[in-house]
């Protein structure tokens, strides 16, 4: 049976729910976004955000969101206005002999033997003399980045374009206090959903960045997720610092963790402290049980899909999960 939903209310204006709009409006549903903030306001405008499954459970299925995800961003990263590119990515271990995962293989990853003078490819030879010596082991792999001051204008454009609507500041206590008029409501929240529909399995896994101006031949991403949490992530107009990674519900940004941070990324890179342009302070919504991705009904009948929950890997997941929402739409 196939049910025509035609009226459609997405609850978010973050990363998710953006890429929700876009899927719907281009498919001709008339698709309204309601949402308390949108863009650079969202966990999605403090993101770093880099490809890479990261925070995210459950693999079976986050690995094939993450996988469709890719392939759309590549795309996307042939049009230099949407605020994707493509960058090589050095993940590294402090502890011990890094695993290359069996997903990452066919996408070309290579392990990188992290001596002094640190082994680069050919693309990156002028990169930076990365204090490699701090790591034991490390692979490399070419990942889209997104960087959000574009990518999210980007998403909402599109979605107006295709006749989407946005309406922000708006705050729901109950999803269920969504108009009538919406046959179906998708509720991309975020770690909003925690209150939304009072789901404790929600954790709010607090993320602090330093955003500093571009690094000189830093061309490659280096990441190591082993404490201290630690990346550089260079931006075509500057360069992400981080992180942090802490059950907490602090949106304020500490001095001292920004210290830390700093220190930490250019002992690894061998430079100069630079100047701090701003920090940013974002909640991951990561969910225990698992990413949300599901159909479910209200009391009055109506049609709800729900997509949250998506930890530290809500760009890496974004265009799988919202084609899986559709999927759920047309069931
Ligand atoms: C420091 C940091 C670095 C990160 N790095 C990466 C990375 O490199 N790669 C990656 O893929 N991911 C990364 N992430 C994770 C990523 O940012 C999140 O997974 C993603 O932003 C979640 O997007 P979302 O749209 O689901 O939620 P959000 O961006 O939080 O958006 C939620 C939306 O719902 C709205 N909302 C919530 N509650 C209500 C309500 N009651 N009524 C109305 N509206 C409501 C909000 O206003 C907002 O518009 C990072 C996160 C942080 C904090």
């Amino acid at each position: 049976m196939i049910l025509i939903m035609d009226h459609v209310a997405i609850i978010g204006a973050g990363v998710s729910g953006l890429t929700c709009g876009v899927v719907f409006a281009e498919r001709g549903y008339r698709t309204a976004i309601l949402a308390k903030e949108t863009g650079q306001q969202t966990t999605s405008g403090a993101a770093a955000a880099i490809w890479f499954p990261y925070d995210a459970e459950p693999a079976e299925r986050v690995i094939p969101w993450a996988l469709e995800t890719y392939k759309t961003l590549v795309e996307l990263s042939n049009n230099s206005r949407t605020g994707v590119s493509i960058i090589e990515l050095h993940q590294f271990s402090r502890a011990g002999e890094i695993q290359i995962p069996d997903w990452a293989i066919p996408l070309g990853a290579q392990p990188v033997i992290p001596n002094f003078p640190f082994v680069m490819s050919s693309e990156v030879e002028t990169s930076l003399a990365v204090n490699s010596c701090f790591f034991r082991s490390g692979f490399s792999m070419r990942v889209p980045l997104t960087d959000t001051t574009i990518y999210l204008d980007y998403l909402a454009a599109r979605f107006l374009k295709a006749g989407g609507a946005i309406n922000t500041n708006v705050c729901f206590e109950k999803l269920e206090d969504v108009d009538r008029k919406f046959d179906l409501v998708i509720n991309c929240a975020g770690i909003g959903a925690r209150d939304l529909v009072q789901d404790r399995d929600l954790e709010p896994h607090r993320g602090q960045v330093a955003i500093v101006p571009r690094i000189e031949n830093l061309s490659c991403a280096i990441v190591c997720d082993d404490a201290p949490l630690m990346y550089a992530i260079p931006r075509p107009n500057d360069c992400v610092f981080g992180g942090t990674n802490d059950l907490s519900n602090d949106l304020t940004s500490d001095p001292a963790t920004t210290d830390r941070i700093v220190a930490e990324c250019c002992r690894v890179l061998n430079i100069e402290k630079p100047t701090v342009l701003t920090e940013r302070v974002g909640l991951r919504p990561f969910r225990k049980s698992g990413v949300r991705l599901e159909r479910d009904q209200f009391s009055d009948g109506r049609t709800v899909i729900h997509n949250y929950g998506h930890g530290g890997a809500g760009f890496t997941l974004s265009w799988g999960c919202a084609r899986d929402v559709l999927n759920l739409a047309t069931l």
